[in-house]
């Protein structure tokens, strides 16, 4: 992309459908290709379905991108490569083969009706708050004006959050 790249954004990538490392592989290329330049790339992390019960184990990745894009537009790209995973969306919280969240957004804070950011949902959940402290561990909420690190201290989710290795490099 020739323009200026002047924000930063910190996305959540899920899978627990097919093979989801390629997937997630698959998706960050993508998004590199119609969002800005992913530059910072979490380690792949498996955790429990979270919302619905009796799911496979998620995949997850916090992913940092250097975007010119506006959120609302930088949504949509998120939502098409989801389409590009063949994701389904039947009920909230369904198994799905891609699910790529906006964690953050620069210091945005951001409520409409398709968009809330930054995620409400980032400091109950230990899947996404662990991935984000490895490229993110010093970035300040908006909101709640605290560190990644110190949401992590401070969340109470018990669902175990366990490093994911692969054969090949991600
Ligand atoms: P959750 O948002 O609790 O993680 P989910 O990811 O399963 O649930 P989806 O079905 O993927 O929910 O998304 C439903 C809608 O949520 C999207 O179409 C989008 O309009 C909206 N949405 C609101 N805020 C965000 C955000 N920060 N990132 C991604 N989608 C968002
Ligand atoms: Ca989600
Ligand atoms: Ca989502």
């Amino acid at each position: 992309m020739a323009s200026i790249q002047n924000h930063t954004a910190y996305l959540l990538l899920g899978s627990n459908l097919g093979d989801r490392a390629a997937t997630l592989r698959a998706a960050v290329q993508q998004l590199n290709e119609l969002a800005g330049t992913i530059s910072s790339t979490s380690s792949l992390y498996e955790t429990a379905a979270w919302g619905l019960e009796q799911q496979p184990a998620f995949l997850n990745q916090a992913v940092q991108l250097r975007t010119n894009l506006p959120p609302e537009v930088l949504l949509d790209v998120c939502l098409h490569v989801e389409q590009l995973a063949g994701r389904e969306r039947r009920v909230r919280w369904d198994a799905r083969t891609l699910d790529v969240d906006i964690l953050l957004y620069d210091e945005l804070v951001l409520d409409s009706s398709r968009l809330v950011v930054p995620h409400p949902a980032l400091p109950q959940r230990r899947f996404a708050l662990v991935p984000l402290a490895e490229i993110a561990a010093t970035t300040v909420h908006p909101v709640f004006g605290q560190t990644v690190t110190e949401l992590l201290a401070a969340c109470t989710d018990v669902l175990p959050v366990t490093q994911y290795y692969t054969s090949e490099a991600n």
